[in-house]
């Protein structure tokens, strides 16, 4: 059994519409995918309608959360999608990713950096706005060389003068609110190379006794080294060890099934669940 858990779609950052997702996750020979994107479920209906018979459909989603000034993120699976404390919640998240954007824009402005917010909108056309919108706008203007230095203390970089935080749930309190929607949490690459946190076994500890009923392990930015003792972690706490290929479409060149969840794993947590069920292969 092949379950890929973890894919995004152009409902969120990915570039794919669901449906392509679904036809690249039946011909990579997945038995289970999971739609995953950030703080929707907006492409799940389509994905389901596109679903080949061959490839049972896990509805999903990735929670932005953040702990200590850190991001975090974590996926959530076989929720009810209609819980409206959830639903609220994701909402303010994706509302507020907007409100974030115009208020960076407002400070360049404050520094004298020409950059209007019809220009990033136009930047980001139909994707939901973020830095690296801006960061092409403040190029456009001539205020950088390049899109890369805007992420530094000078301008949009985290803390940066410009920089504006977002809303993001506590993860104990996204963990609590998945499982009242009767849903299951797993905390996503919590070791990934390319990003700043790195979860301590003391963390996870923590988020288990909240609730959290698993870990990625099997992630493509997190490399073998780090696999052994975050499979121990789950070991110790009792969590489920899971995988996915964090699929973004062309920006990660097509990678869905490149890493999957064990078998014995993926039963373990759907029978956690009970908010949803999957869309099983016939
Ligand atoms: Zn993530
Ligand atoms: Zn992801």
């Amino acid at each position: 059994m092949r379950a890929d858990l973890h894919v995004h779609s152009d409902a969120s950052d990915g570039t794919d519409p669901p449906a392509e997702v679904m036809r690249r996750a039946g011909l990579a020979g997945l038995d289970a995918v999971a739609l995953t994107d950030h703080d929707t479920v907006a492409g799940l209906a389509r994905a389901r309608l596109a679903r080949p018979e061959s490839v049972t459909l896990v509805p999903g989603m990735e929670l932005s959360c953040r702990r200590a000034g850190h991001s975090l993120h974590l996926l959530a699976y076989l929720f009810d999608p209609d819980d409206p404390e959830l639903a609220a919640q994701t909402r303010r998240i994706r509302d507020d990713r907007v409100l974030r954007a115009r208020a960076m824009v407002d400070r360049l402005a404050e520094l004298g950096v020409p950059v209007g917010w019809d220009q990033v909108a136009a930047i980001a056309g139909a994707s939901v706005v973020g830095r690296p919108h801006i960061a092409r706008a403040m190029a456009a203007s001539g205020a950088i060389a390049e899109p890369g230095e805007a992420f530094t203390a000078d301008w949009i970089g985290d803390g940066g003068r410009a920089y504006v935080g977002r809303y993001a749930l506590a993860p104990v309190h996204a963990i609590q609110l998945v499982r009242a929607a009767g849903g299951v949490t797993v905390l996503a690459h919590p070791r990934a190379e390319r990003q700043q946190w790195q979860a301590s076994d003391g963390q996870i500890a923590e988020l288990a006794a909240a609730g959290l009923a698993g870990v990625e392990v099997f992630h493509p930015d997190q490399p073998e080294s780090r696999r052994a003792g975050l499979l121990a972690t789950c070991r110790d706490l009792g969590l489920v060890p899971t995988g996915g290929s964090d699929d973004h479409g062309s920006l990660t060149g097509y990678r869905i099934g490149v890493e999957t969840t064990p078998e014995d794993s993926y039963w373990r947590l759907m029978a956690q669940a009970s908010g949803n069920e999957p869309l099983r292969r016939s």
